[in-house]
C-alpha cells in the first residue's frame, strides 16, 4: 500500500465510530472492503455490549446550571443532596462521601468507583479538560459493565474549569440528573485467516473503534491501516505460520472486542504463539515503542532487530492498555507497537485526534518495521518467544484487570 493510498483510508474513515454504533458497523464494512479489493475474505464475528441512550444529563448548583455530559449505562436518577470534593483516596475523604454527591479528580476508575460505592457516595461527578482551555468538549464517558456489578451509582463530567468553579463556589446543595434508556446492542471484529503452511498462527490485532468525541485517525486508524498493510504483504508472500488478523471493535469500552475474540476461540488459543498488536502509529512526534507482555527475551530480540535495521525502538516488558493483554492474559504472548507522540502532540478521545498528528512517512517507516518483525516470527521453523507468561508480567495482568489491587 502505498501512503496516498494510505492517507486516503483516514479520510474515509473520517467520523466518530464508537463501539456498537452503526458508524462502527459501516467502518467494520469498508474495513471488509478494503480486504476484498486485495481479493482477500475478511468476516464480521459479533459480540453483545451494553447501549445507552442518553435522553437528559443535568448537574445544578445553586440554581446555575453546569454544562456536563452523562454517563452511558450508569442508570437514571433525580438526586439533590450536599457536594463533597473528595481529594484522596485515604480513609478520612472517604468517609465523608458519605450521602454526598461526590466529585473526583479527573477519571473514576474501577477502585475508586469500588470506594464511591462502600462508603455510600449517592453519584459522583468526574472532570476532564484543562483549567485554561474552558472551551474543550466534555467526554462522553460510560459506566463499564464490571463496575456496576455491585451497584450503580448515577454520574456525569464536567469541564475541569467547572469543577475549578464549583469548589469554589461551595454551594449547599447540587441537583444531578440523569435519565437513559439502557440495553443491550452488538458490536464486530473483522477477521481475515490465512492458512499457513502450520496451523500455529500469529494473531494481528488492532483496534479499529473511536472513542465519543473523536474520529480516531491516530488513535487507532493508524494501526488499522498497518494491519490492512501487513494483510496485503503476506497474501503475496509465502508463510510458515497461519496468520489471523483481527480488527478489534470496542477496544475504547474496555477491550471489549478482543476479550470476545479470545473467548469465542478459547479451543484454537494453544495454536496462537504470539500476538502482534498496532495502537497507534505513525504519528509526526514521538518514539516508537515494543511492548512486550511475554518474556524478557523477546524485548531483546526487538532490540536487536532494530539495530540490525537501523530503526530506533524502545522495547520493554509490561502490560500495554490495549488488546494485546486479552491475549497474554490467556497465555498468549503479547507485544503492541505504538509510537507515542509526546504530550500536547498527539492528544486523543477528542476532536483533535485526526490525520494532521500523523506523517505518511512515519507510518510508512513504522509499518516496514513491524513487517520485518512480523516476516521473522512468520517464517520462524519455530515461534521462538516462549509460551509462558512470567510472573512478573502475570501480577501486572491481575493490577491492570483489576483482579488486584496496587497496594
Ligand atoms: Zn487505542
Amino acid at each position: 500500500m502505498d501512503k496516498k493510498e494510505m492517507m486516503r483510508i483516514f479520510e474515509e474513515t473520517a467520523y466518530v465510530h464508537t463501539g456498537g454504533s452503526p458508524e462502527e458497523l459501516r467502518c467494520a464494512e469498508f474495513l471488509i472492503g478494503r480486504c476484498r479489493a486485495m481479493g482477500l475474505e475478511a468476516r464480521l464475528e459479533s459480540f453483545p455490549v451494553q447501549t445507552a441512550e442518553i435522553r437528559r444529563a443535568a448537574l445544578r448548583a445553586d440554581g446555575e446550571e453546569i454544562p456536563c455530559t452523562g454517563y452511558r449505562c450508569a442508570g437514571s436518577a433525580r438526586i439533590e443532596a450536599p457536594l463533597y470534593y473528595l481529594s484522596g483516596d485515604d480513609p478520612v475523604s472517604l468517609a465523608a462521601c458519605r450521602g454526598k454527591i461526590v466529585l473526583v479528580d479527573g477519571h473514576v476508575g474501577y477502585w475508586k468507583y469500588q470506594d464511591l460505592l462502600s462508603n455510600g457516595a449517592l453519584a459522583f461527578i468526574t472532570c476532564d479538560g484543562d483549567v485554561n482551555a474552558p472551551h474543550f468538549d466534555v467526554e462522553q464517558r460510560e459506566l463499564r459493565a464490571h463496575f456496576g456489578r455491585d451497584g450503580k451509582l448515577p454520574g456525569v463530567n464536567i469541564n475541569v474549569k467547572s469543577a475549578f468553579d464549583l469548589v469554589r463556589k461551595a454551594p449547599g446543595s447540587v441537583e444531578l440528573l440523569l435519565e437513559q434508556e439502557e440495553g443491550e446492542g452488538q458490536s464486530r471484529n473483522v477477521v481475515l485467516e490465512m492458512p499457513g503452511e502450520i496451523p500455529e498462527a500469529l494473531v494481528f490485532t488492532a483496534h479499529y473503534d473511536s472513542s465519543p468525541l473523536s474520529i480516531g485517525a491516530y488513535d487507532n486508524m493508524s494501526g488499522s491501516v498497518g494491519l490492512l498493510a501487513l494483510a496485503g504483504h503476506f497474501a503475496a508472500r509465502p508463510h510458515r505460520h497461519s496468520l489471523r488478523f483481527v480488527w478489534c471493535g470496542s477496544e475504547e469500552r474496555g477491550l471489549l472486542g478482543s476479550k470476545a475474540y479470545a473467548a469465542a476461540h478459547e479451543a484454537e488459543l494453544e495454536r496462537f504463539v504470539l500476538n502482534i498488536n498496532l495502537d497507534m502509529i505513525g504519528s509526526v512526534l514521538g518514539r516508537f515503542i515494543a511492548c512486550c507482555t511475554s518474556e524478557e527475551g523477546l524485548v531483546h530480540y526487538i532490540r536487536y532487530l532494530g539495530a540490525e535495521l537501523g530503526f530506533g525502538v524502545s522495547a520493554r516488558q509490561g502490560v500495554y492498555s490495549s488488546d494485546s493483554t486479552s491475549f497474554a492474559d490467556r497465555g498468549v504472548p503479547a507485544v503492541s507497537f505504538a509510537r507515542n507522540a509526546p504530550k500536547g502532540a498527539g492528544t486523543i478521545h477528542n476532536r483533535y485526534d485526526t490525520a494532521a498528528l500523523l506523517l505518511a512517512e512515519h507510518l510508512e517507516q513504522d509499518i516496514a518495521f513491524i513487517t520485518a518483525f512480523a516476516e521473522r516470527m512468520a517464517d520462524a521453523r519455530q515461534c521462538p518467544v516462549s509460551r509462558e507468561i512470567p510472573e512478573n508480567m502475570r501480577q501486572e495482568l491481575d493490577y491492570y484487570l483489576v483482579r488486584k489491587r496496587r497496594k
